[in-house]
């Protein structure tokens, strides 16, 4: 529709700047167009943005460590023995000897018996689901499944069959109804360990119960989860679940604080990955100063739960503060914090406010939640300190009160 235009009863194809202004103005009209601030230093606990130092809960960065000065030596140190890039796919020479430890020490993280790391958690996607399902194929997937897990899903060409969100009873029909129809050759059900709007757990016991019944492939998507839950070891872990997960799939992006993403799974899954994703095989392997860095972070949250229990304090800290204010903060399970707001206007005019007074927390609205249910999402980190969190919640208490969402 977009790229066509109607003259006189004859379709008349947009070039293609005319297509860019039309669609841009139109967002910058209705106030859509998202304008981006650069941070001006590491993403930590207090960020720097047009020269002012913020309160940063917005960052994905848990546990601290894309800023660990340990993770920053290690990454420098095999930058000066392998270089900067890894100079090939995967399958041609690009395998380092890093990767290979990588990979072990993710499969010994997450309690399977392989592991194969992509360039991001969004590739993995892209990698995992087309490299195992196909067009005679379906999918049951969670209605709140992240952008990625939407992207692989279209990308492999299964049937998808989307589920309510974390509605057990609905999931089962639909893998009754699929499993016995006689259409496809394989059913998989995919879903989001920690949903990231709202900071709720996947219901992954009853659906393990589910795929189990019906032979379906289980694929967790635990982004969120890994670092945070099961004492660092993920949402599969916190559930004990780790063997009945087929494919357990994490970013080393967030709490891991680099850049990546794997799946955790059976060594037959792991090969056939390796010889038929093709991320895998066509796109350059992770530099080795991040891959380096990655292995140790890994290896620092097996080690010790000392980032992962303060980032435990510090969100039952913020959560305990923020409904003593008498906010929403909805159904989290997780250091997740959702400040509830509602209407989509007032919710910008929140975050715009909070960052006026010192405190970055992004606005997240329709169409990303259902509409009606805008929020200012608050991301706690390890690194936060008590002060950082009381100003902040001081900020929530000036700026609720101003804005009238709470008295
Ligand atoms: C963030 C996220 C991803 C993408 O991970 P990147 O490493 O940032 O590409 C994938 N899946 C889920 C569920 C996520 O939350």
């Amino acid at each position: 529709m977009y790229a066509l235009e109607n003259e006189g009863g004859i379709k008349k194809v947009k070039k293609l700047d005319q297509f860019l202004q039309d669609n841009l103005n139109d967002l910058r009209d209705r106030g859509l167009y998202n304008e981006i601030d650069p941070v001006e230093g590491p993403n930590g606990p207090v960020i720097k943005i047009s020269g002012k130092e913020l309160i940063n809960l917005s960052s994905n960065n848990y546990l601290g460590l894309a800023t660990n000065d340990h993770l920053k030596e290690i990454a420098k140190h095999a930058i000066d023995q392998y270089g900067v890039g890894a100079g090939a796919v995967r399958t041609i020479n690009g395998t380092m000897d890093l990767h290979v430890k990588l990979e072990e020490k993710l499969a010994e993280f997450k309690g399977t018996e392989a592991a194969i790391a992509y360039q991001s958690g969004f590739n993995c996607n892209m990698a995992a689901i087309s490299g195992v399902m196909d067009k005679n194929d379906a999918i049951l997937s969670d209605e709140l499944n992240h952008a990625s897990i939407i992207d692989g899903i279209r990308l492999s060409k299964a049937k998808v069959i989307r589920y309510n969100h974390s509605d057990m009873d609905d999931l089962r029909a639909k893998a009754k109804e699929a499993a016995e129809s006689g259409l496809y050759n394989k059913v998989m059900v995919i879903t989001d360990g920690v949903f990231s709007m709202d900071g709720d757990l996947a219901e992954l016991p009853e659906i393990v119960e589910i795929a189990k019944e019906f032979n379906l492939i289980t694929y967790v998507d635990d982004a969120h989860g890994s670092g945070v839950m099961g004492k660092g070891a993920g949402t599969v872990k916190h559930f004990g679940l780790s063997k009945e997960i087929d494919f357990q799939i994490g970013t080393l992006s967030k709490a891991i604080g680099v850049v990546g993403g794997y799946v955790a799974g059976s060594k037959d899954l792991i090969d056939w990955l390796k010889v038929r994703s093709r991320p895998f095989l066509f796109s350059t392997a992770l530099p080795p100063g991040d891959t380096a860095a990655i292995t140790a972070a890994v290896q620092m949250i097996m080690d010790s739960t000392e980032l992962h229990d303060q980032l435990w304090e510090n969100g039952r800290y913020l959560k305990e503060g923020l409904l003593k204010l008498g906010f929403d903060i909805g159904k989290s399970e997780t250091p997740i914090t959702p400040c509830i707001i509602g209407e989509e206007k007032l919710t910008q005019q929140f975050s715009k406010r909070l960052r006026e007074e010192g405190v970055y927390a992004k606005s997240i609205v329709f169409p990303t939640v259902p509409q009606g249910t805008g929020r200012v999402r608050n991301m706690p980190m390890a690194t936060h300190t008590k002060e950082m969190l009381d100003q902040a919640l001081a900020v929530y208490e000036k700026v609720g009160k101003e804005l009238s969402i709470i008295n």
